[in-house]
């Protein structure tokens, strides 16, 4: 079914366009509305064409403020192809400064390819599925940790179907330059229904980042945004003369999975031993999680059951059973 979305926006023309994503919604005051989606679209020559995306979680900040950095800087940069820019792609979400949107609690990044008679999450995802990845040709979905994770600052993505496609993926990952690159498995692992594997299976070549964390704007993530951004709009020739630091080298990683990651088996507060991009060993101590009710009671100790490096550590410090508290990464095999 086609997508109910619109733009006044035309993709074939040059230039420089701003408008929206027109997303209907009837609501009680505004019956015939939509919802305005932010969307930019810069064009020069020839070439081939980024979709740049950020605000698919409405409380992840480093990637929306890049994006909005970015057009500025390209609305004065000759490009030879084409740039598509949605800065807040969630913009329910981005409003009400949450995760998922107010609207319709629909999680962006977990319901692709969407669905064009759903709800305004849904009616979105399917836009970027059905009309926007056929115009793509890489995909980059900026997140961070959001409010409840402390994210030591990652680019991910999923391994191709076949060697060509994995070996576009990792000149893509080569090419942003964050610290970390983590190959995801492609298996569970969170990514169903995700926008950067739905861009895989269509075939792009797609990252998605974490930035940052605990709803605030990290300056160093943002910076990784920013020159990540632009060192890939510069070796892809979309933007060949746009200035870009050189990165100072990617490290291979891969997600150790749940068998690594400590979820919280009681609830309480916890009382974190370990810091995001320590390296931890067997047996190691990861922290306490103190009961809530009775002061006298010892708390409860946690240890870490496999050898790694910490990528995230939960962010508040009261907790429920079930929270993730720690995810861990190792050092991938080339
Ligand atoms: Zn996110």
């Amino acid at each position: 079914m086609k997508s109910r979305v619109w733009t006044m926006i035309d993709f074939d023309a040059s230039g420089m366009q701003s408008d929206f994503a027109r997303v209907p919604f009837s609501s009680d005051t505004s019956a015939y509305g939509w919802i305005p989606v932010p969307m930019l679209c810069f064009k020069g020559g020839e070439g081939p064409t980024a979709l740049l995306t950020a605000g698919t979680h409405g409380d992840e900040y480093e990637g929306q403020v890049a994006l909005r950095k970015l057009a500025r800087e390209l609305s004065k940069t000759e490009l030879r192809g084409r740039v598509i820019i949605l800065p807040a792609l969630n913009q329910p979400a981005v409003r009400a400064g949450r995760r998922n949107s107010p609207l319709d609690g629909g999680n962006l990044n977990r319901v692709f390819p969407g669905n064009p008679e759903g709800g305004p999450t849904a009616m979105i995802a399917h836009y970027v599925a059905t009309e926007l990845f056929p115009r793509a040709d890489l995909v980059i979905d900026l997140h961070s940790g959001g409010s409840s994770l402390d994210y030591l600052p990652v680019a991910l993505a999923r391994p191709g179907h076949t060697e060509t496609k994995s070996e576009a993926i990792r000149r893509l990952l080569q090419s942003f330059g964050a610290p970390y690159s983590v190959m995801t498995d492609g298996a569970g692992g969170g990514a169903g229904g995700t926008l950067y594997a739905a861009a895989e299976q269509h075939g792009i070549p797609a990252l998605t980042t974490e930035l940052g964390s605990g709803s605030t704007l990290s300056e160093t993530g943002l910076a990784i945004a920013e020159s990540g951004l632009r060192r890939v709009l510069r070796d892809y020739g979309i933007a060949p003369n746009i200035e870009a630091p050189e990165p100072s080298g990617t490290r291979l990683v891969r997600f150790i999975g749940p068998s690594g990651s400590i979820y919280s088996p009681r609830n309480g507060f916890f009382d974190p031993r370990a810091k995001p991009g320590e390296k931890v060993a067997v047996g190691q101590i990861a922290g306490y999680i103190h009961p809530l009710d009775d002061a006298l009671v010892q708390p409860l100790e946690l240890t870490f059951t496999v050898a790694g490096i910490v990528t995230f550590r939960r962010f508040p410090t009261l907790t429920s059973t079930g929270d993730a508290l720690f995810g861990l990464m190792t050092e991938a095999e080339t």
